[in-house]
């Protein structure tokens, strides 16, 4: 199966409210302009550098997410084209991305990564950590970013109930957080689902799925 046939099934099975991004995370700028020409607009990575060349020598109506943990201190390399960066786990990382973004006078959204799995592997915070910084007046002060949701991994495992389970809590995570919508809060995302658990991750409330090995094929780690 080519790329394309791949993006075309999966397309075709998902509901129309569903987001598909492309993680092509490893892969060849040639594998994901196979990608953009079959009408793929939305690319995951998870290296800020790895990212950035890719934008650099791609069209530019790509929306890059940055799909992988952030370090504060290369925020600032992807800062200026950015579109969406999943998986935001600490407030002092939102202070930087907003100090960043008003450098380049946009403004940058944001995923909270909620950690729904009991691997120790798993970055993220509470439902709790999550609606005290949304509270918080400090948060309300961030101009320059925009959180529109939550992000979450489930643990890596075989136990379809489990994964059911830590799915489902985050879209009750992400509804309990809904009523406290700010200026800078517009919860309507809900990042959840990869290759292997997609489907079921719709079934449990997923808006944007990550999906890569069952588009580009799997990836060679050296
Ligand atoms: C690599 C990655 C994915 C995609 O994984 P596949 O199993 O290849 O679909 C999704 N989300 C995150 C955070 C990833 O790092």
């Amino acid at each position: 199966m080519s790329i394309k046939q791949n993006l075309d099934y999966i397309k075709s099975t998902l509901p129309e409210h569903v987001t598909l991004v492309a993680v092509s995370k490893t892969k060849p700028v040639s594998d994901l302009m196979e990608a953009y020409n079959a009408g793929q607009r939305i690319f995951g990575e998870n290296k800020i550098q790895e990212m950035a060349e890719k934008h650099d020598s791609m069209p530019k109506d790509i929306e890059w997410h940055m799909i992988g943990h952030v370090q504060s201190n290369k925020v600032k390399y992807m800062a200026s084209f950015v579109s969406l960066i999943h998986g935001v786990d600490n407030f002092k990382l939102l202070q930087e991305i907003n100090k960043q973004a008003k450098k380049h006078d946009r403004i940058i959204k944001c995923l909270l990564q909620i950690k729904i799995a009991s691997e120790d592997s798993k970055f993220g915070m509470t439902g709790f950590e999550a609606s005290e910084i949304i509270k918080s007046k400090a948060f309300s002060e961030l101009k320059n970013i925009q959180v529109v949701g939550v992000m979450g991994m489930a643990t890596f495992t075989d136990d379809e109930n489990q994964i059911k389970k830590e799915f489902s809590l985050l879209k009750t995570t992400f509804d309990g957080l809904k009523s406290i919508e700010t200026c800078i809060f517009k919860p309507e995302t809900i990042s959840m689902g990869m290759s292997g658990d997609y489907a079921l991750a719709i079934d449990c409330g997923s808006t944007m799925i990550r999906v890569g090995s069952t588009i580009f094929g799997e990836r060679n780690y050296l």
